[in-house]
């Protein structure tokens, strides 16, 4: 799915200019998109697009990628959507070098927000939680302006696997306890740095956030998906209106 947004009023910072928004699907407990050009939407007529979580392996927790892939050629030859951008319009990557985001939000590959540095360089650490710049992104700004996404209100979070006996009787159940999760507001790119880090909400024990800041601002919305957990034993009854 792409979406082009574009700013009628003079309300910066998305005057002026149209933003291509690629919809990556589900990835660390939300629905996650990816911001590029718009001239770079047109990649999805050729490339199938997906998030990637990746675990950092010095032990910061993970982060989710925009990966892309040849619709034709299959997912073998995907490559992180960053470098494509990268190789397409300012040649390539030569070794020891790599692409980074500029303002650690590793989904908003636009082209002004990726640079070429040496593998050497230590990526910046962004550590500004809730400050006003990061609300004055233009990735905060285009991911706070999307609907609430359909499937998600369908299919609700649901990491858990069912393990069931040969009479259909739950015998166990086990959620993705190695799953990092992203904050659930949707604008909000905080990542858990430790497994089960994030605060849950005490409703539906699904969505996850990574403060009472995050939660307030997505309550109005969380509010319409969020259902009351259900023990199995309540699970023969009819589903609530
Ligand atoms: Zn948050
Ligand atoms: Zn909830």
């Amino acid at each position: 799915m792409k979406i082009l947004l574009e700013s009628g009023d003079n309300s910066p910072p998305m005057s002026g200019f149209k933003l291509g928004i690629v919809r990556l699907g589900r990835a660390a407990g939300k629905t996650k998109y990816a911001l590029l050009d718009e001239r770079d939407i047109q990649l999805v007529q050729q490339y199938a697009f997906e998030a990637r979580v990746e675990v950092d392996r010095d032990g910061n927790g993970a982060k989710i990628y925009a990966y892309a892939y040849d619709i034709n050629r299959g997912r073998s030859s995907g490559q992180h959507v960053h470098e494509l951008l990268w190789e397409r319009h300012s040649g390539g990557i030569a070794p020891g070098f790599k692409v980074i985001h500029k303002n650690g939000v590793t989904v908003d590959n636009r082209m002004e927000n990726l640079a070429l540095v040496s593998c050497n360089t230590k990526e910046p650490i962004f550590e500004e939680p809730h400050t006003k710049n990061r609300e004055q992104s233009l990735y905060w700004v285009a991911i706070q302006q999307l609907p609430a996404d359909p499937v998600e209100e369908q299919y609700p979070e649901s990491f858990i696997t069912k393990f069931y006996n040969a009479n259909g009787e739950i015998v166990e159940e086990e959620d993705d306890s190695t799953c990092y999760y992203e904050c659930h507001y949707p604008p909000c790119t905080n990542m858990e740095k430790e497994l089960r880090e994030f605060s849950i909400c005490g409703r539906c024990q699904e969505a996850r956030y990574c403060g009472t800041y995050c939660q307030q601002k997505d309550w109005p919305v969380h509010k319409k998906f969020c259902r009351e957990r259900k023990r199995p034993c309540l699970s023969e009854r009819p589903p609530e209106r």
